[in-house]
């Protein structure tokens, strides 16, 4: 069976034309998160978004709340941040949607694949037995919306318990 992880695939079919005005990974506000823009999670150091344009169902991006592009400019407690982070998009992602496994990566410019080059962002994609389907499955993208919808409420009540303990930590 081939198994081919191509995320940015999504990003070029469907294109940009429901991205916002500004910055895909600073949506405005100050809320730690947001239906409309589906925000999971932000704190001081990291962002994590449900991606609007999936490869999967519960295709996570996380991202450093800072607009940077490169993966050498992470300060220090960002770097651990975003790794405890992906730790946690992982057990969430397990408690919630049972995937068979889950693909980590990070597309480092346009040439890479990178829909938005200008800010670092790591997609965190679960996986299933025979999932290579996937495109043929959703091939009716009508569906999709409201299936991203179901998903952000899924995933919501596990990323605010995290919020939450990361306030009682400070
Ligand atoms: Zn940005």
């Amino acid at each position: 069976m081939k198994t081919l992880w191509t995320p940015w695939r999504m990003e070029h079919v469907l294109g940009t034309a429901a991205r916002s005005r500004g910055c895909l990974f600073e949506p405005p506000g100050d809320k730690p998160f947001a239906g409309e823009q589906l925000l999971l999670y932000r704190d001081r150091l990291t962002v994590v978004l449900l991606n609007r344009f999936p490869y999967a169902n519960g295709h996570l991006l996380v991202a450093p709340r800072r607009h940077l592009a490169d993966i050498t400019e992470l300060a220090d407690r960002e770097n651990s941040a975003l790794m405890a982070m992906l730790q946690h998009c992982c057990a969430i992602l397990r408690r919630r949607l049972r995937p068979d496994g889950i693909n980590i990566g990070l597309n480092l410019g346009e040439t890479a694949g990178a829909g938005t080059p200008d800010h670092l962002h790591f997609h965190v994609v679960p996986r299933w037995e025979g999932d290579h389907n996937f495109m043929t499955v959703v091939a009716d993208i009508r569906t999709i919306p409201q299936h991203i919808r179901h998903t952000f409420e899924l995933l919501l009540p596990d990323f605010q318990e995290l919020l939450k303990a990361e306030n009682d930590h400070e």
